[in-house]
């Protein structure tokens, strides 16, 4: 097994295949040739096939690997009631970028953006944006280093050289539309409530959206502005629930539409019950 001497040091919140990625650049290393690091002693140890977010295994070879210990290591995921399949965990926050290296740091990807639900930042109030998917459809892993090199603040964070495909706009980053400010946070303050299990209109909402939604199984789903970017390409076994991140806003638009009647609805027979009291 290789011993390596220094790893950066793990965020807040970090994804673990995000910190093995960032130590593989640390290195000057390509991601997938860093995992080939690990493979033979996870295969020795019966691990054939790894999510890099969610395997034991993989998480204690790294730290055996590293020498870091376990309350240092990035945890690997518990919830994975709404977790994005392999393929399909695309998503991040520009703006968290920014500031991540504004506050001396390096970017890096957050475990909550591995939800499905997740569509948008909840400190920045914007959508998030989506990594296109690998044109590879072998590509199991999702590698982060060409996107890093696409802006001269991220770049520089990692020591990383310019890469000509992506010039700044190689992702797809979801246009914010007209709609009025007060709108936008109604909006966002009702998809923050979609992600929360225990919000029962909100699930409801969500689960008649997800019936009356079946469009996002059609890779040419109208609303794609994108022309590389199709749900078949992450989502080989079309899996309940949508995994391209327009898709996904589309559907919680929907959801939080929903959500907005239910409430309005509800308010309006407590006003009702209130005037008939009186
Ligand atoms: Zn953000």
């Amino acid at each position: 097994m290789p011993r390596i001497p220094a790893c950066p040091v793990s965020l807040t919140g970090e994804c673990l295949s995000s910190w093995i990625e960032r130590t593989a650049c640390f290195y000057g290393c390509d991601f997938d040739h860093w995992i080939g690091q690990f493979s033979v002693e996870l295969m020795r140890r019966g691990e054939t096939t790894t999510d890099l977010d969610l395997s034991k295994t993989l998480w204690t070879v790294v730290g055996e690997c590293t020498g870091v210990s376990p309350a240092r290591l990035p945890s690997v995921l518990s919830d994975t009631s709404q977790l994005l399949s392999n393929r399909a965990r695309l998503a991040f926050c520009e703006h968290c970028w920014d500031d991540d290296v504004r506050s001396g740091g390096q970017p890096y990807i957050r475990q909550h953006w591995l939800k499905w639900t997740t569509v948008h930042c909840a400190n920045h109030r914007e959508f998030l944006s989506a990594k296109y998917p690998s044109l590879d459809r072998y590509a199991f892993f999702v590698s982060w280093q060409d996107i890093w090199a696409s802006k001269p603040n991220w770049r520089d964070a990692f020591e990383l050289r310019k890469r000509a495909p992506y010039s700044g706009t190689g992702w797809y980053r979801p246009a914010t539309g007209a709609a009025h400010i007060h709108r936008r946070k109604q909006l966002f303050r009702l998809l923050e409530r979609i992600s929360d299990a225990s919000d029962l209109p909100a699930n409801e909402a969500l689960t008649r959206a997800l019936e009356s939604f079946p469009s996002w199984r059609h890779s040419d789903h109208r609303s794609t502005q994108t022309p590389r970017m199709f749900e078949s390409m992450i989502n080989n076994a079309f899996t309940e629930v949508p995994g391209l991140l327009e898709n996904r806003i589309e559907l919680l638009r929907q959801t939080a539409l929903l959500l907005g009647c239910f409430e309005s609805r509800r308010s309006s027979a407590s006003r009702d019950v209130r005037s008939r009291r009186k």
